[in-house]
């Protein structure tokens, strides 16, 4: 890691501001715990354990998406909706590793840009719901809010909300992040062998030439590099993952706040890159609230009602000081409301000369019911929303620098389309999702396929 360039200090830092001072706001999405003194105990346990990543692994990360933010790297962020603390599991893991690796290679040859890689994972585990009851057969209860604070199960113990739950997603993110970490120093993520991103359960792919052709160029270059510089190219046999949540609870997000030796400022120690959800990006917000005072990169997602007013009231909350890498907008607004919403937007930051990352979601804005009672998302309509995208940028002179996915390294069927023209009638067959459906490896793929040739074009 190199050292944190302090060009990179914001302007004006937060004196009003606290860990805490997110409580004197309306906090959207939040669990009611039954018993307050538990929570606090968890609390207060939470903030004595070893924090999950390190202040000059954020400002890396910062850097990074500052120069993305220039143009001169493609953000990558992806994984589960929700991670589940059952499927903490090694292979699962290194799956969507290898999926993320796959993508990342498509689009620095398709590119010609450097990549860098954020994982949707260790610490994915709160979800914002549209209603918080569910009813079934008469019964009410709490509605499932992710692993972090209640159970999948619909029944009165499963569904109660358990502070302790916060320990445990805090453990198995720091398992999450041990493993990745592991992985990647013992040369997981070599370019010089792109067969370790094999997943074991593809058969022969419809995607697999254009792959293996990419793969095969890839592995010239390195090799033409090395031959020239007559050794070989070191950082090619490291890649490095950076870690994303929703910082959803703040209880939990409070706990992990933490300020470090020889820096200024806090730090949200539970992740790099927290961002804060659609619902819950009300400028006067608890959320928006505790976000301002961090010094992490922070993202947030925007849906169709977003006005350009409020979007600069973000950045000016968010970002005072218009510092590079500081702030990203994700846009998730569906294929079909895009064209009309986005470039108003795009139009309000260019004109105020707002530096922002600008990211597509091409996931959330494209939710359907499929006839058979599955929460499915159509690959048409998630192609066609980033098809789009290129193109409004374009128009208003700003640029796409990164795409934010849900997808899994495993062969579920839960969207439709892609290669293998998967239908309803598929969605049972492999439907592991809890909460949204994931893009399966091939569908994966294809995406980052498709914005290669949309970039090219
Ligand atoms: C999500 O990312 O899973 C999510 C709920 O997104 P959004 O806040 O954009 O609806
Ligand atoms: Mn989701």
């Amino acid at each position: 890691m190199t050292v944190p360039d302090r060009s990179l200090q914001p302007v004006s830092v937060a004196a009003d501001w606290a860990p805490d001072s997110w409580r004197g706001r309306p906090a959207a999405q939040q669990p009611v715990y039954p018993d307050p003194e538990a929570l606090a105990g968890v609390q207060e346990e939470l903030r004595r354990l070893p924090p999950l990543v390190t202040s000059w692994e954020i400002l890396e990360l910062k850097r990074l998406l500052a120069e993305a933010q220039e143009g001169k790297r493609f953000l990558l962020q992806g994984g589960d909706c929700a991670e589940s603390f059952a499927d903490c599991e090694s292979g699962l893991v290194s799956n969507r590793l290898k999926v993320l690796l796959q993508m990342s290679l498509v689009l620095v040859h398709g590119l010609r840009l450097p990549v860098v890689r954020v994982g949707r994972f260790a610490g994915q585990y709160a979800k914002p719901r549209s209603a918080d009851t569910e009813t079934r057969e008469g019964r009410t209860l709490p509605s499932y809010r992710g692993d972090f604070i209640n159970g999948p199960e619909f029944s009165d113990a499963a569904r109660t909300p358990d502070p302790r739950r916060m320990v445990k997603g805090h453990a198995r993110s720091a398992m999450t992040m041990n493993f990745v970490r592991a992985l990647i120093d013992g040369g997981f993520a070599d370019l010089h062998h792109p067969e370790y991103w094999d997943l074991g359960w593809v058969g022969h792919s419809p995607l697999a030439d254009e792959y293996q052709r990419m793969v095969a160029a890839v592995g010239d270059a390195v090799r033409f590099m090395e031959t020239l510089s007559g050794e070989a190219l070191h950082n090619l046999n490291r890649a490095d993952f950076y870690t994303s949540h929703e910082a959803l609870l703040l209880p939990y997000e409070e706990a992990l706040t933490r300020q470090v030796p020889r820096q200024w400022g806090w730090f949200n120690l539970s992740t790099h890159f927290p961002w804060i959800g659609m619902r819950t990006a009300d400028p006067e917000g608890a959320h928006v609230e505790y976000f301002r005072g961090l010094r992490n990169p922070v993202a947030v997602k925007l849906g169709p009602s977003a006005t350009p007013d409020r979007l600069l009231r973000l950045a000016d909350l968010l970002d005072p000081g218009n510092e590079p890498g500081r702030l990203t907008f994700i846009h998730r607004m569906g294929a079909t409301r895009v064209a009309e919403c986005l470039p108003p937007l795009l139009e309000a930051v260019r004109r105020e000369g707002r530096r922002v990352l600008w990211v597509c979601d091409p996931m959330h804005g494209n939710t359907e019911v499929a006839s058979n009672g599955y929460k499915t998302r159509r690959f048409e309509n998630i192609r066609a929303e980033l098809e789009q995208v290129f193109e409004l940028h374009a128009a208003a002179g700003t640029r796409l620098g990164g795409v934010h996915l849900e997808l899994t390294g495993e062969n579920v069927t839960e969207c439709t389309g892609g290669a293998r023209e998967l239908t309803d009638a598929d969605l049972q067959r492999a439907y592991r999702s809890t909460v949204d459906p994931r893009l399966n490896y091939e569908q994966s793929l294809e995406i980052a396929m498709l914005i290669v040739r949309k970039q090219a074009s």
